[in-house]
């Protein structure tokens, strides 16, 4: 017998009984519950500032920050095991790869950096910048930190 009911059932069934398998709930990590953290002068040049510092539970790998260079400000030269995505969310930005030229990134543009390329990524020396940071881990790591960037190297 033809029953319309239990069709829509069947229909929504594979749905339920994946949530239902997981046991998990959705986590909103609201903005500012957590503490900004600044930047370490060892691993940064001028003002960096870490929002929303955020971290996937394993076996998932990924974590990442919002990051606010204050004009002037990048990193030191530094490589990820498994690369790095950046996300462009406001100002003016610098991004340079080992042996390669300053490149200009603004709001909206994603940037790919690959595995074990060294590189460093900040502002420009007028226009501040905000980041989104995502990398994945490789034995619980993520960077591995070099020379700061010299302003001879920073200025073009
Ligand atoms: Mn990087």
């Amino acid at each position: 017998m033809f029953a319309p009911g239990l069709t829509l059932i069947a229909m929504l069934l594979p749905a339920a009984s994946a949530f239902a398998q997981t046991g998990q709930e959705v986590v909103v990590q609201r903005a500012g519950s957590q503490k900004p953290s600044v930047g370490a002068a060892q691993n940064f040049t001028g003002s960096v500032r870490v929002d929303g510092p955020f971290k996937g539970t394993a076996p998932a790998r990924v974590s990442g920050g919002t990051v606010t260079f204050e004009p002037g400000a990048r990193t030191a030269w530094h490589t990820h095991p498994l690369g790095q995505i950046l996300i462009v969310m406001a100002g003016a930005g610098l991004v340079q790869h080992w042996g390669g030229a300053i490149q200009d990134i603004h709001q909206g543009d994603v940037v790919w950096i690959p595995p074990g390329v060294k590189h460093w990524h900040g502002a420009t020396p007028t226009t501040g910048m905000t980041h989104v940071a995502i990398s994945e881990a490789l034995d619980g790591k993520t960077v591995d930190w070099l020379e700061h960037v010299t302003d001879e190297q920073y200025r073009r």
